[in-house]
Formats: structure tokens, C-alpha cells, sequence
């Protein structure tokens, strides 16, 4: 970095004094602004923020002490080191000196080499200071503020909004589907993701911005004096940038993108840095409902609804339409060879119960998620994930499906691989990505006592809490190798009876209603017998 050319302040009644310590300023290379007033002095502080001030003791007017005083109590100054440099030589008067602040105190005539030699030792100080400052207030991976930081300025700036009269924005980021990243590409390369998202924030943000870290894979943007059409145009423009950066991990092309939440207030209903944070928060979580990769406004939440923003450009539009279809494409044929595989799977390990588990679970957790009002993107994620969350059974000694008796701690160890190994199969055909941590986390539990990540309540994807359901449901009411299926009853009882321990209370909600909808149809799986036997591995529900 280069060493920034510091500034001094020096003052003396008399200019040839001045003079004297603008040469030795002079050869440390330092500018120097010298003054023979005092309250001139003061106001130069004020205007230049000098790094450093030399101060005269004997002036008329205002002595040394004094100004020293003045300059102490002002905020604007009271940071600004100042050494003394007085032809009074008692003892009384350096205690003092130093008493009132200063940072040192040197009597004259001075020796030259001295005064340059202490004026040194207050520069080196100024210096770690800095350093301190810098550590304490930036985020060292992203190189933007911290979260601590960030609220120091926001409440600066809420005051300045209050005072003159100015609307102002507030952005909350967060990445998508960040932990599957990690988990697919390990965590340095998501710390190159975070590092490059903090860069792109950093290059496309208006002078007056502040972007931050607000912790973890969640960003903020303050914007000063900005109205909430401009803010959401902002936006939109940083979630596009995002979306369309060449991505790599590991060599492997991937795709990223941020929610955003977003919020513009004009002076008088500004409450406070929570309160505005608490709506962004908001409006945050509604964009992730919504689907992700999209901007939702904290005023529109209620109202929110499957509105396309019709800002980019129509070419724009077209090619991104092609691209939809020809990964539409892909993933129909990839889903056509997969559907094969979990067939010759079923076969293989001769359980009728796999052979339609996954296309039932896909009907249930689809089903649920239209009675959650989920996005239509996000339902069909679901209904995917919900397709392919077995798969992973496929590697696994097909004994362990067919065994009667119970299965042993290695055994139920080895079944619990699953989620992960479904993951594994899916993340290198690249296509499949927001499915992943669905896929990966549908046997996650609510109270967080699931596998394979241990995930609490809403940390687990909202997918995947709804995935989770059906696939239990399906298990329940399905006749299987070793035990016949339930009735339609108990496996409800069951349900509720899970609801707020296994399963998410708002899903069980969702799904009781889809139950009552399709009264007629469900279960998909009629079980010969309802005889009802072994329960606790219905709980397991693999
Ligand atoms: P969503 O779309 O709902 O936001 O899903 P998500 O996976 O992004 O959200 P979640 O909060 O579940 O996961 C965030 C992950 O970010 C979990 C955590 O391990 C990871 N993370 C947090 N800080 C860092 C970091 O500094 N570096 C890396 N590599 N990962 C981080
Ligand atoms: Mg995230
Ligand atoms: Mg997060």
C-alpha cells in the first residue's frame, strides 16, 4: 500500500519559530501548515484534519493550554495528537501539558535531531492506530466493513437522513443455496465466492453507498438519500451482475445467485438501525419463499406476487429463454436416465416399495407446496428433488433393503449415507444444483436432530422440510419387504403427532389441507394389510 504523506499543524506566535520546525518537517518529508494564530489554528484543525499538531505554549490571545483545551473538547479534534513545544522548561507546566492530553511535550531551543526523532515516535503510533482501526473495522476475507462497523455508519447516516430531509434504502443480501456450494466445492472455494461477491459489490456501487459483511454469506448495502425506485433498480442490476458472472469452482463452471431484501424509508418513519434491518430481514426471507435468485421490497411483501421485472434488454429476454429450454432439455433426458436407474435399482433389490416411492413423493411434496403457495420455480425444484432424493440407495448392498430383522448400528450407518450419496451422484452432472440441498437435507429434523448436517428448524431449505413429509407419508402408508404399509389414519396421526419434532409445524399445516383435497386419490400406495407393526422404523422413514 502506499504510505499516505502525512500532515502537521504547526503553531507559533512567532514566524521565525515556524519556520524553524517547517525545515525539520520538510526533511521528514512531511507537509506541514503553519499558523500564528491560535483560533485560526483551531479552525484549520477542523477544515484540514491535520495527523498531527505542534503547539506553542506563550501565545497572546489564547495561550498554548488553552487551545490545547478547546481542541480537546471538540469531537471533530479531540483525536488529533498534539505535542507541546515550549520555552517553559518547569516541571509543572510539561505535567501540565501532558495532563491536558498532549501526547508529549518538548522545550526549546530543541535539538533538532530530538524533535524529529519524538515527531517519529507519534507518527508510528498514528500508524498502529490505523492498523488497529483497520483490523477492528473491516472484514479481512472481503475487504468490506463489518458488521459493527456498518451499524457505527448506519446510525451516522440516519441522523443525516433525519437532518436533511433524505429518503434512504437499506439492502440485505444473502447467497443462494451458499452451504451446497460448500458442500459440493468445499470451503475455500466458497470463500473465492464470498471474496468476489464483496468485489463486485465494491465495483458497482454509487460513491456514497456502503456495502458490508453483515456475517456469513449475507452482504448489506446502505444507500444515502436514495428512493426506493432507485434503490430496487440498484437492485435488480446487482442481482443480474451476479447472476451472469462466469462462476468457477474448482475448474467447474457453476452458477450463483443472491436473494435481495430491500426496504426505502423516508425520514419521518425511520425508527431505527434494527427496525430497518428487521424489514429487509423481512422482505429478504420473502424473496427466498419466493424462489430465490430475485428482489422483494419490504412495502410489497403482502402483495407480493409472481411479478417478472421487465427491465433487461429483450435480447436479454430471448437468449435467456433459449438457454431454459436447452437445460430443460438436459434435465428431462438426465431425469429419463435417472428414472431407468432407480428402476433397475428397484428390480435389482426386488422392493416394490422404491419402484413408485419417489414418483408418490414427488405427487405429496408437490401438493404440499402449492398449498404453501410456494413459487411455481421453487414447487418444481421440489417435485425434482423429490424425484431423485433416493438415489443414492442405489450404491448401497441391496441386503439392506430386503433384511428382516433390525439392522445393525454399521448397518443404519450405512443407510444414512443416502442423502449425501444422492448428492454426490447428482453434483457433478451440474444440472441438477438447486436440487442438491434439498436432496441432501430430507432427512434432516426440525429439532435438529436429523442427518446428515444436524440442521435446526428454518436452516434447513424449505424444500427439503417438505420433502420430508411426503417421503414419511409414502413410507408409512406403503407395504414394504419386511413390514406392511399403515392405514391412512395412523399415518396421519403420525404426521401430526411429528409436528415440531421431526417435521416443520407450517408443513404438517400444508400438508394436512393437500390431504383433504385429495381425500379421494391418497394414499397413492394401497397397502394390502394395515396391520400395524414396527413403528420405529416408519420414524426413520427411509
Ligand atoms: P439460502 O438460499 O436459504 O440462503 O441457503 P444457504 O445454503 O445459502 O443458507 P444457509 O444459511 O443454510 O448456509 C449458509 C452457509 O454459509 C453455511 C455456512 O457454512 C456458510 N458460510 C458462512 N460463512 C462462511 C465463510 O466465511 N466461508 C465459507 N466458505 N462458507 C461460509
Ligand atoms: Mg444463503
Ligand atoms: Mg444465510
Amino acid at each position: 500500500m502506499k504510505k499516505k504523506t502525512r500532515t502537521i499543524l504547526a503553531v507559533d506566535d512567532n514566524r521565525d519559530n515556524l519556520l524553524l520546525l517547517e525545515a525539520q518537517l520538510d526533511k521528514m518529508g512531511l507537509t506541514s501548515i503553519l499558523k500564528d494564530n491560535p483560533y485560526e489554528a483551531i479552525e484549520t484543525a477542523i477544515s484540514e484534519q491535520p495527523d498531527l499538531i505542534l503547539l506553542d505554549v506563550m501565545m497572546p490571545d489564547l495561550n498554548g493550554f488553552e487551545a490545547c483545551q478547546k481542541l480537546k473538547a471538540d469531537n471533530r479534534t479531540s483525536s488529533i495528537p498534539i505535542i507541546f513545544i515550549s520555552a517553559r522548561t518547569d516541571t509543572v507546566d510539561k505535567i501540565t501539558g501532558l495532563e491536558l492530553g498532549a501526547i508529549d511535550y518538548v522545550t526549546k531551543p530543541f535539538n533538532a535531531g530530538e524533535l524529529r526523532a519524538r515527531i517519529g515516535v507519534v507518527l508510528r503510533i498514528i500508524e498502529l492506530q490505523e492498523k488497529n482501526l483497520a483490523l477492528a473495522n473491516y472484514d479481512e476475507l472481503t475487504g468490506l466493513i463489518n458488521r459493527r462497523h456498518f451499524f457505527e455508519l448506519f446510525k451516522r447516516e440516519i441522523l443525516q437522513a433525519k437532518m436533511k430531509s433524505q429518503m434512504m434504502a437499506l439492502m440485505l443480501l444473502d447467497v443462494d443455496h451458499f452451504k451446497s456450494i460448500n458442500d459440493t466445492y468445499g470451503h475455500l472455494a466458497g470463500d473465492v465466492i464470498l471474496k468476489q461477491t464483496g468485489k463486485i459489490l465494491r465495483e458497482n456501487l454509487y460513491p456514497l453507498d456502503v456495502a458490508a459483511r453483515y456475517g456469513g454469506e449475507e452482504f448489506t448495502v446502505l444507500m444515502p438519500d436514495t428512493s426506493l425506485h432507485k434503490a430496487k433498480k440498484a437492485a435488480e442490476r446487482l442481482r443480474g451482475i451476479i447472476d451472469r458472472w462466469q462462476w468457477e469452482a474448482a475448474d467447474n463452471p457453476l452458477s450463483v445467485t443472491i436473494s435481495i431484501g430491500l426496504v426505502a424509508q423516508d425520514p419521518n418513519h425511520i425508527i431505527d438501525c434494527r427496525d430497518m434491518v428487521g424489514k429487509a430481514d423481512a422482505a429478504l426471507y420473502a424473496a427466498k419463499h419466493k424462489g430465490r435468485n430475485c428482489v422483494v421490497c419490504w412495502n410489497e411483501i403482502d402483495t407480493e406476487t409472481e411479478e417478472i421485472v421487465e427491465s433487461q434488454a429483450q435480447d436479454y429476454h430471448e437468449l435467456q429463454a433459449k438457454i431454459s429450454s436447452l437445460t430443460r432439455e438436459l434435465r428431462t433426458q438426465a431425469m429419463g436416465t435417472v428414472s431407468a436407474l432407480e428402476k433397475a435399482m428397484s428390480l435389482a433389490i426386488r422392493d416394490p416399495y422404491l419402484e413408485h416411492h419417489a414418483k408418490h413423493v414427488q405427487i405429496y411434496a408437490t401438493a404440499i407446496a402449492q398449498k404453501m403457495n410456494l413459487s411455481a420455480e421453487l414447487t418444481g425444484r421440489i417435485g425434482t428433488a423429490a424425484l431423485l432424493h433416493d438415489l443414492g440407495k442405489m450404491g448401497m448392498p441391496g441386503y439392506l433393503f430386503s433384511k428382516t430383522a433390525p439392522l445393525t448400528e454399521e448397518e443404519l450407518h450405512i443407510i444414512k449415507q443416502h442423502p449425501s450419496a444422492s448428492t454426490q451422484i447428482l453434483a457433478p452432472l451440474g444440472i441438477f444444483y438447486h436440487e442438491l440441498q434439498i436432496i441432501r437435507h430430507h432427512h434432516e429434523r426440525f429439532d435438529g436432530t436429523g442427518y446428515p448436517d444436524g440442521l435446526k428448524g428454518r436452516e434447513i431449505e424449505i424444500g427439503a422440510r417438505v420433502v420430508t413429509v411426503a417421503d414419511v407419508f409414502d413410507a408409512i402408508t406403503s407395504d414394504h419387504l419386511h413390514r406392511k404399509g399403515q392405514s391412512y389414519d395412523t399415518a396421519l396421526k403420525d404426521i401430526r403427532e411429528g409436528s415440531g419434532t421431526q417435521f416443520d409445524p407450517e408443513v404438517v399445516e400444508a400438508f394436512m389441507k393437500a390431504c383433504k383435497k385429495h381425500k379421494s386419490e391418497w394414499p397413492l400406495s394401497k397397502p394390502k394389510s394395515v396391520e400395524n407393526r414396527s413403528r420405529e422404523t416408519v420414524t426413520i422413514g427411509t
